[in-house]
């Protein structure tokens, strides 16, 4: 049994000060997120009636494509599943431009501020990590701080002459409506060619720079030197956060990884509202924090509120009380559920079933204390799309 705390249960108090305690003393990070991390960050319910599956639908009556297959490199065999492909992905990069980072994302930064940050791996593709002013790419192990797992949607990339090149406005355009632009380096190159009568080659097609299933990482040699120097470099903290763990891949990332940290005493933490298998987890997570991943955040800022501040403002505070020794130190916070959602409705979806057609059905249950999740499903499925899951366009 991986040992469960929750932020409004009174037993989990001293569990949480552990926790916060290991963050603080903690000298090498490494952060693993997942689509729960960036849910909170304003990118709109996608199952809502103007949502992006809708858009899709209105725009291609006519098909029958399944959600996973739009992130499963199979679509490129039908020109149809292409176009809606292109739409889809043009869709989901404009609600992403509208989000902001998280709470969760400037706790990454803070770690990177105070040199803690050996490195964040994401399986989002949102790119909400750049806003907070870390580095993304696919650079040199030593200077990359934000490794993308499944690329990265605000770039277009030729299949063909492997270019990468930012979206411009009729990308954007062109896209929506399904097309796909000319790459123009390849178009170029033809060019010579012809003019020097050479026989010509394929011009190629820019698509969203996003990893698929069933298509290699284009840069699993640089991921795989980024980790080999992250367990070289000893790391005595792994925050897994908002992810279910139900891909192969981050699977055997987090076992590695906690590997590493555990072998040299460090804590892994597991911080999502909904549990992992015990059995298969057991010996790699000391903690399961059973909550949003900001509310987590919030839970440390109280905890350990010199962590989150400058130096300036620590200053600050040290001198006032200087001069007026009698001020007590504002007591801590009272911990109570209603810090963390004073807004949110307390319900919870429960999974029941899968239809026929693959749509999974949610029930809402009032009585449940607990943070909405409908959100978090269907984002976590298109950010981090998850093999169970399937939607009918019809
Ligand atoms: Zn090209």
């Amino acid at each position: 049994m991986i040992p469960q705390l929750r932020l409004d249960d009174p037993e989990s108090a001293r569990g949480l000060e552990d926790v916060a305690q290991y963050l603080k003393k903690a000298r090498r990070v490494v952060f693993i997120t997942g689509a729960g991390v960036s849910c909170n960050a304003g990118i709109p319910d996608f199952r809502s009636e103007d949502g992006l599956y809708n858009i899709v639908k209105r725009q291609y009556p006519e098909a029958v494509v399944k959600g996973k297959d739009l992130f499963d490199s199979i679509l490129f065999r039908d020109p149809l599943t292409v176009q809606i492909f292109h739409t889809f992905m043009a869709g989901l990069r404009k609600s992403i431009l509208d989000a902001h980072p998280t709470p969760t994302h400037h706790l990454i930064k803070r770690l990177r501020e105070k040199k803690k940050l050996l490195r964040c791996y994401t399986q989002n593709i949102d790119g909400l990590e750049k806003q907070v002013g870390l580095s993304l790419g696919y650079t040199e192990p030593q200077s990359l701080e934000v490794v993308q797992l499944h690329g990265d949607i605000h770039l277009l990339k030729c299949p063909n002459c492997m270019i990468e090149r930012d979206w411009t406005k009729e990308d954007e355009e062109l896209l929506a409506s399904g097309k796909a632009p000319i790459c123009s380096e390849c178009l170029h190159a033809e060019n010579a060619r012809a003019a020097c009568g050479k026989r010509s080659r394929p011009v190629g097609l820019l698509r969203p720079n996003i990893v698929l299933y069933g298509e290699e990482h284009p840069y699993g040699d640089i991921i795989g030197k980024c980790l080999a120097r992250d367990i070289k470099s000893a790391p005595d903290l792994l925050i897994v956060a908002g992810t279910s763990l139900k891909v192969v891949g981050i699977r055997h990332l987090v076992k590695d990884l906690a590997k590493a940290v555990r072998n040299k005493g460090g804590k892994v933490l597991f911080v999502n509202r909904t549990p992992v298998s015990g059995s298969m987890w057991k010996g790699t997570i000391d903690y399961h924090l059973e909550c949003d991943t900001d509310a987590w955040v919030s839970d440390l800022k109280e905890r350990i509120p010199l962590f989150f501040m400058n130096q300036s403002k620590i200053k600050v505070k040290q001198e006032k009380r200087l001069l007026d020794p009698q001020t007590p130190e504002k007591p801590p916070k009272k911990q109570t559920l209603a810090n963390y959602y004073p807004v949110s409705p307390k319900i919870e979806p429960d999974l029941l079933d899968s239809s026929p057609q693959g749509f999974k059905v949610f029930q809402v249950n009032p009585q449940r204390a607990a943070p909405i999740d409908y959100d978090l499903m269907a984002k976590e499925i298109l950010l981090s799309p998850s093999p169970t899951f399937s939607l009918d366009i019809k």
